[in-house]
């Protein structure tokens, strides 16, 4: 288990969607322009069942081979969007308040509808139009007023005329805007339930979770909720939804006893991880003795230092289901951030062998031999590395652990390359070109290391998020 907040880099950042509409964006908007990004959050478990959840429906939506991401972040409330064409974004709280799978890839599904029917590209020229029409309008409502308050003093009459000619046309173009998005919407719930059918899933999930947002709305003080501004669910559409996914031969179907008890898990982690002991302890009383409790339990206890407990907890689980990778990953992370990397090597490589896309478990890894302070130990963590950062080429974490281990090698030329990356990964591009200057003195000018140095040197400051 690695659950650690990444900074997503500017270079994902929908900024161009959040000026102008103002609809869904606004609070990633001001993020961005404090530089902070957004916090994301990785877990390879919750990654991998993310994947299975979003596969088959990005297969028949013809968007298998695009190599579209699901990217978590660390957000309490419900919320989920596309962006950039290339990914969905989740917050943590649609997987929390998800209480079956069908509920969040229903959600995944309508969102899947958005990139499908290339939403984002035509909304960006809608906007880009829109922004237009809003020059256009300011230049003549500012021109208006200029010319009241040139005219006569204390005129109000002529400058709320003015006024008026700012607003009224955004208004117009605010309406237009919101009922393009609107259409949006509806396309996308059909597409939504039309995938969900081809893949012999029910539409009840997306059906539950939007008339939720419906049903909350009434109550909820406006503006308060990011996915409802994000997703205007009038009632007339929440029916017309109910009426389409009630057609659908598979209406009654569940998820499988298996993706269920899988999704109990990742909840089950997420709140473990993210809630305060006492609060795990109320919703997954000793009295709860189902995997997910038990293992929800058992985060809550390594979270709060009682190492022995909890490793007694993981190794149950891991009796319970000997072949479930995460519970040796969080046997491992348990054992390395209670002081004990090198008790924590056996699991994390069990947990390797078993995960089907182990990279941020391989960074773990190369983090607890890193960690032994076992000069031998260095060389397998650089290959270690080497392979997961092929996978996951944008790792802070992997750079700083490569670093350390090509330091421990004495090789100071590589360290201090990779400690450059990690720089530039974290979004720090003046110490990045720094230690880059540093590494160039190290290798043979233009050799492969020299040249990777060079690029990051080069690097123009204001640019860091870019590459
Ligand atoms: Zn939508």
């Amino acid at each position: 288990m690695l659950l650690r907040m990444t900074l997503l880099r500017k270079t994902t950042k929908p900024t161009a969607l959040a000026t102008a509409a103002a609809l869904t964006l606004a609070p990633m908007a001001a993020l961005a322009q404090e530089g902070k990004g957004l916090a994301i959050l990785r877990d390879t478990e919750t990654e991998q069942l993310l994947r299975d959840y979003t596969r088959p429906i990005l297969r028949v939506a013809g968007l298998e081979k695009q190599n579209i991401q699901v990217t978590i972040i660390n957000a309490p409330v419900f919320n989920a969007f596309v962006a950039d064409g290339r990914r969905i974004f989740v917050n943590h709280g649609a997987l929390l308040q998800s209480e079956t799978p069908n509920q969040i890839i229903g959600v995944l599904a309508h969102e899947t509808g958005h990139l499908a029917g290339g939403h984002l590209a035509r909304l960006r020229e809608q906007l880009a139009q829109a922004q237009t029409q809003m020059i256009i309008a300011m230049l003549l409502g500012a021109g208006a007023i200029a010319a009241g308050s040139r005219g006569s003093y204390g005129n109000s009459g002529l400058t709320n005329a003015g006024v008026a000619a700012l607003s009224g046309p955004q208004n117009m173009i605010m309406r237009s805007l919101l009922s393009y998005q609107r259409q949006q919407e509806e396309s996308a719930d059909r597409a939504g339930v039309k995938f969900l059918t081809e893949t012999g899933q029910s539409a009840k999930g997306m059906y539950d979770t939007f008339r939720r947002f419906t049903n909350e709305s009434l109550f909820a003080a406006h503006g308060a909720d990011p996915y409802y501004q994000s997703h205007p669910m009038p009632a007339e559409r929440v029916a017309a939804l109910e009426g389409l996914a009630r057609t659908s031969p598979y209406w009654d179907k569940k998820d499988s006893p298996e993706l269920q008890l899988r999704h109990d898990l990742m909840r089950a982690k997420l709140f473990g991880f993210l809630d305060r002991g006492d609060t795990v302890a109320r919703r997954y009383p000793m009295s709860n003795t189902s995997l997910p409790a038990r293992y929800a339990r058992a985060i809550a206890t390594y979270r709060h230092s009682d190492l022995r407990s909890a490793i007694i907890q993981i190794d149950g689980l891991i009796h319970t289901q000997p072949n479930n990778p995460y519970f040796y990953e969080l046997k491992g992370q348990a054992l390395m951030e209670g002081g004990r990397p090198g008790d924590a090597v056996a699991p994390l490589q069990q947990a390797i062998r078993l995960a089907p896309r182990p990279a941020l478990i391989q960074i773990l890894l190369a983090q607890a031999l890193n960690a032994t302070n076992n000069p031998k130990s260095a060389s397998a963590a650089v290959k270690l590395l080497r392979g997961a950062l092929a996978q996951e080429p944008e790792s802070p974490d992997g750079y700083m652990q490569l670093a350390m281990a090509y330091g421990r090698e004495g090789d100071l030329a590589q360290a201090d390359l990779a400690s450059a990356l990690a720089a530039f990964m974290r979004g720090d591009t003046a110490t990045a070109r720094q230690i880059a200057a540093r590494a160039k003195t190290r290798f043979p000018v233009g050799s492969p290391g020299w040249v990777k140095a060079d690029d990051i040197v080069s690097t123009k400051p204001a640019s860091g998020a870019s590459r």
